[in-house]
């Protein structure tokens, strides 16, 4: 989280943010952080408790790191409110004054439309929404809209309170107003945006998942252990990370389910999911979310 003078220009914003998984906190709190009052909803009532405890979580740790004052905690946690699925209507009744509504929920192709029909009979035409998709089509998911020129991909990078990037993923339908908002607001969010075109993993899933996917190839083959493989790309490349622990950061489900797709979209072999990958995910082995994956936590 960088230490900033933020400008306000969120104040004005109704954010409602849909998943409170390992994406949709880290959004929602950087955006109750910048000023704007945020909504945060998932299907699921644990999920959301634990998205509640991560925000706390995420923002006494910048108030150690000197990043935020307690005063600008106790604000920012005045400005979300956690909506729980008490009632089927409990997602679309908090959205209608929404200005910008960001999906945060798994990467499946139908469910995000049907986020995104329910959410837009509610909405006003102005609203704009925003998909945190990885990988997926931003014109698929448009075309169930009434309105898919208001429809563009944000795709946030984990953990969102540190990673500085924000691709920007425009669908052919996107117009030119909505890509200008986008920016600015991702701007507001202290993120350095980049605008790209949509395509199957866009700029940086599709490269994400070749490393990811070569990188548990090796592991498989025995050319070397996690720790070496990762430890290669760190030492001998620069990485922050290497790839098989950033896999078990993103979660192992979430990169097959990238990978799948993947597969599907460009039929390479290099984005054949590994069969280390849909073994570990068969046995529940998420990565640091479920406590193992390439690694013990
Ligand atoms: P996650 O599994 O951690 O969280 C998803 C959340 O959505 C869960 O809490 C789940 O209960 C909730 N959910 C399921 N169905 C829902 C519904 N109908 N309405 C509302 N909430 C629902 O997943 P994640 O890692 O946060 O990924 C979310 C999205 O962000 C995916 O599209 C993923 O590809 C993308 N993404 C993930 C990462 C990453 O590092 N994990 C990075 C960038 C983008």
């Amino acid at each position: 989280m960088n230490n900033v003078e933020l400008d306000g220009l969120l104040n004005d914003e109704v954010i409602i943010v849909i998943g409170a998984g390992t994406m949709g906190h880290g959004i929602a709190g950087q955006a109750a952080r910048c000023g704007a009052t945020v909504r945060i909803f998932d299907a699921n009532a644990e999920s959301l408790t634990r998205g509640e405890a991560q925000i706390n979580s995420i923002y006494q740790k910048a108030i150690v790191k000197n990043k935020m004052s307690e005063l600008e905690v106790s604000e920012s946690l005045s400005r979300i409110t956690y909506i729980a699925p008490t009632h089927p209507e409990a997602l679309t009744r908090s959205c209608v004054d929404a200005t910008i509504v960001i999906e945060a929920a798994p990467e499946r192709l139908e469910l995000k439309q049907s986020i995104f029909k329910e959410v837009e009979a509610v909405v006003s035409k102005h609203t704009l929404l925003a998909s945190n998709t990885s990988s997926l089509s931003i014109d698929k998911i448009a075309m169930v809209l009434d309105h898919p020129e208001r429809f563009i991909g944000m795709h946030f990078f984990n953990p969102v309170a540190v990673m500085p990037l924000l691709e920007i993923v425009r669908g052919s339908l996107t117009s030119e107003a909505v890509i200008d908002r986008t920016r600015a607001i991702g701007e507001a969010l202290l993120k350095t945006p980049i605008v790209v075109k949509d395509a199957p993993g866009f700029a940086t899933s599709r490269l994400g998942i070749a490393l990811g996917n070569e990188a548990m190839r090796i592991f498989e083959e025995g050319v070397a252990s996690a720790e070496d493989i990762d430890r290669a790309m760190v030492l001998g490349y620069r990485h922050p990370i290497g790839p098989l622990a950033l896999t078990d950061l993103v979660g192992l489900d979430v990169r097959l389910a990238i990978s799948e797709y993947l597969y599907s979209e460009l039929g390479t072999d290099t984005f054949k999911p590994p069969q280390v990958l849909k073994d570990k995910v068969a046995s529940g082995q998420l990565g640091k979310k479920s406590g193992s994956g390439f690694y013990e936590y």
